[in-house]
């Protein structure tokens, strides 16, 4: 829980303006920004995103280097707004003050409550695993991390056994769930039909005997899809992403085949044959460096016949390579965003469609609470490699220093406890006093892993940052648009509430 230091009226005053001005292991009250043509606020505390007018903005950038008193008096000698509209504005940051905008939340967690969770997580039932069907792959991807990250060698195709002991082990610990989930992860796991069928058959088998329903996943690269998968994936509705890099031109060059023949057409022929069987299919494109023009590659998929487009950029925490993303690549995407991306989504909702790309949270989270916990690393997403070792998750597979265990014991929970306590440790001193935190939940830890089984501190803030600025823009677009337009697609208008605040400014300022 955040303990949450409710600002009195007396002390506002003592205690706004510091924020700037020395550095605190304090997150702010609040943050502003601006994007496009609109600027924002965002209430670190209550957790909230408020579109504001200039000012404001400006009345609550002088709260953020001066005391309130101070930031008013130096706001009317500006004499840069009307008396009226200085007036109005001023007792809205009081009132917003007695509600509790310069409250500051505490972001950090004592050991107490870290092992109170950790003992929480690792006593409750376990409803989900990923399977590693194979560690090798059809395809030599430039960027793949299986290839650059692994220091273990390459464990091959996982047998029939160790599936067997993973898919018992997750009935055997999912207690009374009526669900689980298994993910079929690679390498290529197409490379490794007959176990795939066999995990299928077996898990089936054990759901019936014991009253569940089995969810599966895979992740592929589309070129060994053939009719008895596409059945196995209709049958059971698995979740699927398949990975397409782009045209020929692009996807051939990122991807060829491990003999360095072109991989297009073998996966566009796939995934045609599923597309014939299935509507909805999603891409994962992995962009490297340097970024193609992305608006393109949408077009691209859209036309392709994909429903769904995830656009990744590659980023390589243990063997940084020439086809990572640099600086520069950052900030062209961030461009691309801004000036094409955005109002082709905008415009695209407003003629009622749902674009295919987008990225941008739906959701924003309206608790600060502190979770040690980013993702479902150690559980949920622990990966069984093909040899039975187990991993966080699939993207750790083949690294020494990350095993957690092996699926004949099952988890090290000792191991994955440490993990989040080193985890913790490592962010603790950026993550505890950033303005993102409620929103972030701290790094993906693969992205902060190193070789030698430490975490180093979070590397791509601004990244997330960016992408955070954009979400809450393309919230408040897309809420004044549901307010004229009826759209096709739903509308979850609490997580950003960015119109109340504007509204009232407006009124105020007529
Ligand atoms: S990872 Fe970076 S952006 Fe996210 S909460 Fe931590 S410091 Fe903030
Ligand atoms: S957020 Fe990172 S560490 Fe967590 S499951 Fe995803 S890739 Fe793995």
């Amino acid at each position: 829980m955040v303990n949450k230091q409710i600002a009195q009226e007396d002390d506002i005053n003592s205690r706004v303006g510091i924020y700037d001005r020395v550095i605190t292991k304090q997150p702010p009250p609040y943050y502003i920004f601006e994007y496009l043509d609109e600027k924002f606020l965002y209430d670190t505390s209550a957790c909230r995103f408020f579109c504001i007018d200039d000012p404001m903005f400006h009345f609550l950038e002088l709260c953020r280097v001066y005391p309130i008193d101070r930031a008013r008096n130096i706001f009317q000698k500006e004499g840069l707004f009307s008396f009226e509209i200085a007036e109005s504005v001023e007792n809205e940051v009081t009132i917003l003050a007695k509600q509790g905008l310069f409250t500051v939340p505490n972001y950090s967690i004592s050991t107490e409550q870290m092992e109170r969770q950790l003992e929480q997580r690792y006593t409750a039932p376990w409803t989900k695993l990923e399977l590693a069907l194979s560690e090798t792959c059809n395809l030599a991807c430039k960027y793949c991390y299986c290839s650059t990250c692994r220091d273990m060698p390459n464990q091959g195709l996982m047998s029939e056994t160790v599936a067997r002991q993973a898919i018992t082990w997750l009935f055997a610990m999912s207690g009374k769930n009526k669900n689980v989930s298994i993910t079929f992860f690679g390498g290529e796991p197409l490379l490794n039909k007959s176990t795939l069928r066999f995990a299928i058959e077996y898990s089936q088998r054990l759901a019936k005997l014991h009253g569940k329903k089995v969810f599966y996943s895979m992740t592929t690269n589309g070129t060994m899809l053939d009719d008895e998968v596409i059945r196995f994936i209709k049958r059971y509705n698995f979740g699927l992403m398949v990975s397409l890099d782009g045209p020929p031109e692009i996807h051939n060059r990122q991807c060829p085949t491990r003999d360095g023949q072109d991989s297009f057409d073998a996966a566009a022929a796939g995934i045609k044959r599923l597309m014939a069987r299935r509507r909805s299919v999603t891409v994962r494109c992995t962009m490297t460096h340097p970024v193609p023009r992305m608006l393109d590659l949408i077009h691209f998929f859209e036309d392709f016949g994909f429903t769904r487009i995830v656009l990744g950029r590659t980023v390589n925490p243990v063997n940084p390579s020439s086809v990572d993303c640099t600086a520069e690549d950052f900030q062209e995407i961030d461009r691309q965003e801004r000036e094409e991306i955005i109002p082709w989504a905008l415009n695209k909702l407003a003629i009622g469609e749902t674009p295919k790309y987008f990225p941008y949270a739906k959701e924003f989270n309206t608790e600060p609470n502190v979770s040690p916990f980013k993702c479902g690393a150690c559980r949920g997403t622990t990966t069984v490699g093909a040899d039975g070792c187990l991993y966080p998750c699939h993207r750790f597979v083949g690294m020494r220093a990350w095993q957690i265990g092996n699926i004949s014991d099952g988890p090290n929970y000792e191991k994955c406890k440490q993990f989040w306590r080193d985890y913790r440790s490592a962010i603790a001193g950026n993550c505890e006093s950033c303005w993102l935190w409620a929103q972030c939940k701290g790094p993906c830890p693969w992205e902060i892993a190193q070789a030698d089984g430490t975490f180093s501190k979070p590397q791509y803030c601004d990244l997330i940052e960016k992408h955070t600025i954009r979400s809450a823009y393309v919230n408040h677009e897309r809420q004044k648009l549901s307010a004229v337009i009826p759209t096709k697609v739903s509308h979850k208008s609490q997580f950003v509430n960015c119109d109340d605040k504007k509204n009232v400014t407006k009124t105020n300022n007529n």
